[in-house]
């Protein structure tokens, strides 16, 4: 759980939000600090200040509809001391839950859904205006997805939508249910934000979406199109992106990247879920162990200093020792720099809480600690392999007790290094003297 605040602005009315999940909700609860901040109210540092307390929700968890109750309910007293307080809840839970949510915590004044966000500043009128409870959670299937990336302070790197919902329906993933349709944003309004951004002091962007490489813009450009041109077109220094599907990688993706490594990493992180061909067709993936491995290949002929990160789910419903297996030998195979991996666990409406081959908890906990345990041994050389290389490091930190800045090299490793304040933003060689799996440290090289 992130708590959003900030109490440097001081206007009339205090809003709180709290966030739990992904980088969509991240980005989203940004969105709704600039907009709450039009309608004058400012971030405040504690629910005890606030005249409005969000929850930006995540049903990405266990039991999300208790963990937003039983966060409503420390605010009780609050809100018996001021009437005027208003609760609201945001994000997957609303829009999975809607009126049933106002029905279950009777302490909620509003429920707004993923595509209610635009609509805050009215929701909050209509609540303070005494119009009862108000639930805004429909999907507009039908409408663009235009929206100006809105940041209030973006610093060094930010993030930026192009896409938003799913249509991909993977048995585990409750995204297509809480985030709807997949809809994309146009190339030229990308741009602009971009463009705006940068004029910002903005060195970085990542491109976000649930599947960014599905991209497809009304004029129909789409991922490799967008990538190449924002590289082309704008003065931004950096490109990431974030998330990919295996089964939209694309060659004309990686002779994209192969042609922009100055401004895109050479970091590709490609979400396998498991390494078991059975397995990945319980999960709707779209593609089998050997076309994953296919997609690797490619990668390495064309991006031959390409890193690859990934992530799992141990413990699928009906995953044998066998199929488990599998994916164990993927990571001795492939070579990922790091893994995220997690046990499985049911998500409200999917295909894969209904089927009845569960495996035992203690067993998809086992199973995780080996796959941590072999990755940790792959991880280790791999580290090494960057002593006493230069990389390339975009400072976003500097800790003036220590002296120490921080940043991220091309390969999306934490580099440390004897800096200063003025470094934030700028890019600077490093050479390396000591690493660990996902941190390294050096001196920055001087000609
Ligand atoms: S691609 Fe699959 S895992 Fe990713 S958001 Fe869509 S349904 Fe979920």
């Amino acid at each position: 759980m992130l708590s959003h605040q900030d109490s440097s602005v001081n206007l009339n009315k205090g809003v709180f939000i709290t966030t739990y999940g992904c980088q969509m909700n991240v980005n989203d609860t940004e969105r709704m600090f600039s907009l709450l901040e039009m309608a004058n109210y400012s971030p405040v540092s504690t629910p005890e200040e606030a005249s409005l307390i969000i929850i930006n929700s995540c049903s990405v968890r266990e039991k999300p509809v208790h963990k937003v109750r039983s966060e409503v309910g420390r605010y009780r007293k609050l809100k018996q001391n001021n009437p005027g307080l208003k609760i609201g809840v945001g994000g997957c839970v609303a829009q999975q839950e809607k009126k049933k949510l106002l029905k279950d915590i009777p302490l909620l004044d509003f429920v707004f859904g993923t595509d209610a966000i635009d609509k805050l500043p009215q929701i909050i009128s209509d609540v303070e205006a005494d119009e009862g409870k108000v639930v805004s959670a429909k999907f507009e299937h039908q409408k663009p997805y235009q929206i100006e990336t809105l940041v209030r302070n973006p610093g060094v790197s930010t993030f930026v939508n192009i896409t938003k919902g799913c249509d991909n329906f993977c048995t585990f993933c409750v995204v297509p249910f809480t985030r709807g349709r997949e809809r994309s944003r146009t190339m030229s309004e990308l741009i602009t934000d971009i463009n705006s951004l940068t004029k910002r002091g903005v060195k970085e962007v990542t491109l976000v979406g649930q599947n960014v490489n599905s991209y497809l813009s009304s004029c129909g450009s789409d991922f490799p199109k967008l990538l190449k041109t924002v590289a082309k077109d704008t003065d931004i220094e950096r490109i990431r992106y974030t998330t990919c599907h295996p089964k939209d990688f694309n060659e004309d993706l990686v002779e994209v990247l192969a042609e922009h490594t100055d401004k895109i990493p050479e970091y590709i992180h490609l979400p396998v879920q498991s390494g078991n061909s059975a397995v990945l067709e319980r999960m709707n993936r779209g593609y089998t162990r050997e076309q994953y491995f296919q997609k690797i290949n490619m990668i390495k002929n064309i991006l031959p200093h390409a890193v690859f990160s990934t992530d799992i789910i141990v413990g699928f419903p009906g995953e044998t020792e066998e199929q488990f297996m599998d994916t164990y030998t993927m990571l001795e195979q492939v070579k990922y720099e790091s893994i995220y991996a997690f046990t499985y666990s049911p998500r409200p409406f999917t295909k894969a809480a209904k089927f009845t081959d569960q495996v035992p908890e203690h067993e998809k906990s086992e199973r995780l600690q080996r796959l941590f345990a072999v990755q940790k041994e792959i991880a280790m050389p791999l580290a090494k392999t960057y002593m006493d290389k230069v990389l390339q490091v975009l400072v976003e930190e500097h800790n003036e007790e220590t002296g120490v800045s921080t940043g991220r090299s091309t390969q999306n490793k934490v580099v440390h290094f004897a800096g200063e304040k003025n470094f934030i933003g700028k890019t600077f060689p490093v050479k390396i003297n000591k690493t660990n799996p996902m941190t390294l440290y050096g001196d920055l090289q001087n000609d």
